[in-house]
């Protein structure tokens, strides 16, 4: 069996050398001290004379030997103090990533898991470091990447052509942001705080706008008025409405409104009948009234709960629900219409000829099917 005394180890970094080690609990620790001589030191501040007046010890996380088997580095390093201008200060532990507490090989590691794209928290269960100082190496990654990218798209004078510009949602819709795409290139050209026109404002104002002198689209949410200062700003550039917003507005506004409206229809004919029931009414007739009532209550009832499969895209709904749009598409006309037009404006975003657009016998297509049936 293999026990400690049995292990010899000799490392050394730089000024520190590491002759021994402990095992507690499972926890390893590597022991490093200082060689270091105050002759061979000058104050950072003034460039003076400096005496040891103190020892210090600092313990460091590095990557751990196993799961669950983390190893420590502990540091014993100087304080020193200067004889000219009397400021003190610790020597530089050269295995000390800046601003964390653990080592720069754990560091590079976690930041070589995290260009995996692995969550925080399976990094932080992976390497047993705690979650800030991963965030804080993510951020620091991500900077290192961004700067990279800059400089490889100025060494290129890349320029963008087309743009998207969007909100997203920070702190579960309490906050949002602002964000500006290349769509060419896939790359994030701007955050900035806030949603409205004069967040957007602030990327013209921070952006060299010769850089976008080549943007001949910008895409974006109907809703925003983002448009006003790209007419403003690049008036060259086509505004385009982006496919997402552009369906998820119809459906809301047309064929939420529509669906909702032939529902109230289905239930105000159903109390209609139901009411011109009286104690006159023949047996025979009134249990007819009944069945049209209860008919149209089933209607109301499924229009109501079709929601989901109109706003659905066509091709990506199952068999049953295509079976159950048919039949409510084939009692509603109206509905009918307004859902052939939601079909018909998401193919126009998958038309790459625009001669296409323009001829009306493809236009209309889908909804003559509708109409038709
Ligand atoms: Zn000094």
């Amino acid at each position: 069996m293999l026990i400690d005394k049995n292990i010899s180890i000799h490392l050394s970094c730089q000024q520190f050398e590491c002759n021994n080690f402990e095992i507690n609990d499972g926890e390893s620790t590597l022991l490093f001290t200082s060689s270091q001589k105050s002759t061979d030191v000058v104050c950072p501040f003034c460039g003076g004379k400096v005496h040891v007046y103190d020892n210090s010890c600092t313990t460091l996380k590095d990557m751990p030997i196993w799961h669950n088997a983390p190893l420590l580095v502990e540091v014993k390093h100087h304080r020193y103090r200067c004889h000219c201008c009397n400021r003190s200060f610790s020597e530089d532990i050269c295995m000390k990533c800046p601003r964390t507490r653990i080592t720069y090989r754990a560091a590079k590691w976690i930041s070589e898991l995290l260009r995996w794209h692995l969550p925080i928290n399976a990094v932080h269960e992976i390497t047993g470091i705690h979650w800030d100082t991963i965030r804080l190496i993510h951020e620091e990654a991500m900077a290192e990447e961004l700067d990279w990218r800059k400089k490889e798209l100025q060494d290129k004078d890349y320029r963008p052509k087309y743009l998207a510009v969007d909100e997203f949602a920070i702190h579960k819709g309490h906050s949002y942001a602002t964000c500006v795409m290349d769509l060419e290139q896939g790359d994030v050209i701007w955050v900035g705080k806030g949603r409205s026109k004069d967040s957007f404002l602030r990327f013209f104002q921070e952006t060299d706008l010769g850089h976008l002198a080549d943007v001949k689209a910008v895409a974006m949410d109907m809703n925003a008025s983002y448009n006003i200062l790209v007419e403003q700003f690049l008036p060259h550039a086509e505004i385009v409405y982006d496919r997402y917003h552009m369906q998820a507005q119809y459906g809301k506004d047309v064929l939420g409104a529509v669906r909702l409206a032939e529902a109230r229809n289905h239930s105000s004919a159903a109390r209609e009948l139901e009411n011109s029931i009286t104690d006159e009414t023949p047996p025979e007739q009134r249990r007819a009234l009944r069945l049209q009532a209860r008919q149209q209550r089933q209607l109301y009832s499924r229009l109501k709960k079709s929601r989901w499969t109109l706003l659905t895209n066509g091709e990506s709904l199952s068999s049953e629900n295509e079976e159950n749009l048919n039949a409510i598409l084939n009692d509603h006309s109206d509905l009918a219409l307004c859902y052939a037009m939601k079909e018909e404006m998401c193919s126009l975003f998958e038309l790459t000829d625009p001669v296409i657009v323009v001829n009306p016998a493809t236009f209309t297509s889908g909804i003559r099917k509708f109409l038709i049936s």
